[in-house]
């Protein structure tokens, strides 16, 4: 059960620390890793996640790293792509379409788009490795206060006769 905790932990710091590099470097270029029909792109601190089959180039494989000039956005892109917005909170924007043409070339389009500021997502992965530092300040404090040391700094405590007093070293009462 400990091992899942770490593992998740892990992942967690990993993703933080691709979800912080990712941010910084969506300001200089575009990064758009398509898989049909699923297409991610970031772009200026944003991230976007779409089902769709009428996205462009979408069958391709793989991750594609593209200058914009001028630098493209994701906000202002998805309204001309998918019209008006399904629903909007704080900056996480949803939108959904479907609609059936018919005619030469009949069918059915759908499209859903998710955009979440990368920012969103540090803090979110950021959530487990606080916590796990706190637990290890927590467990290092009964580790010492179990060794007969003051829980706080960790000064000796085994000599003094008053279990009760304040630590003579930082004041710490225990
Ligand atoms: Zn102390």
């Amino acid at each position: 059960m400990r091992w899942i905790l770490n593992m998740a932990v892990a992942v967690s710091l990993f993703l933080l620390i691709a979800t912080l590099v990712v941010w910084h470097e969506s300001h200089d270029y575009g990064m758009i890793y398509s898989n049909d029909p699923w297409r991610i792109t970031l772009i200026d601190g944003d991230l976007m996640v779409e089902q769709s089959n009428m996205l462009l180039g979408g069958t391709e494989l793989g991750i594609s790293i593209e200058h914009f000039d001028p630098p493209m956005n994701i906000r202002e892109l998805a309204p001309w792509a998918y019209g008006e917005k399904q629903w909007s909170i704080g900056h996480v924007d949803y939108y959904d379409v479907e609609f059936t043409l018919t005619g030469p070339t009949p069918g059915v389009f759908f499209g859903q788009a998710l955009i979440v500021p990368l920012g969103y997502l540090a803090v979110l992965f950021a959530i487990l490795p606080l916590l796990w530092l706190v637990w290890l300040r927590k467990r290092s404090r009964s580790h010492r206060v179990r060794r007969g040391l003051c829980g706080a700094c960790g000064y000796d405590l085994r000599g003094s006769t008053n279990k009760a007093a304040a630590c003579p070293e930082c004041g710490a009462t225990p």
